[in-house]
């Protein structure tokens, strides 16, 4: 390849292929001990920060990557919640005409409470992409 552009700053140059100049990043300091430090997450076979913007290695976005990872898991302890509430809220809804009347209303109160607890974890769920 002719013409190459070399991006990025300290890159150490590490060889010649037929003319051309091998660069690679420099690699960074990092502490054995440093919490943010993790195994790149696109298997670049680097260690990277999770936090930071791209991968020092490939570049690739990790930050986003947790992100995204975040708000999955965010989003299925939502759809969780929301399906137990809506199947408690069912049952006690449901079921209160067979209860004594005492707490008969109570249950069916507690019941539609969770119906709507459904309905509304259901769509913060669905918010999250
Ligand atoms: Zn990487």
């Amino acid at each position: 390849m002719a013409n190459q552009q070399i991006e990025g700053n300290n890159n150490v140059q590490v060889g010649r292929l037929d003319g051309d100049l091998i660069v690679e990043p420099p690699t960074p300091f990092m502490r054995e001990d440093d919490p943010n430090v993790v195994p790149c997450p696109f298997q670049c076979g680097q260690r990277t920060w999770w936090n930071a913007p791209g991968c020092w290695n490939c570049g690739r976005p990790v930050l986003a990557f947790f992100q995204q990872q975040a708000r999955n898991a965010q989003k299925e302890r939502l759809t969780k919640a929301a399906v137990i509430s809506g199947l408690i809220g069912l049952v006690l809804a449901m079921g209160s005409q067979y209860l004594p009347s005492g707490i008969s209303g109570v249950a069916l109160v507690v019941g539609v409470l969770g119906i709507l607890g459904f309905a509304a974890l259901g769509s913060q769920a669905d918010r999250l992409k």
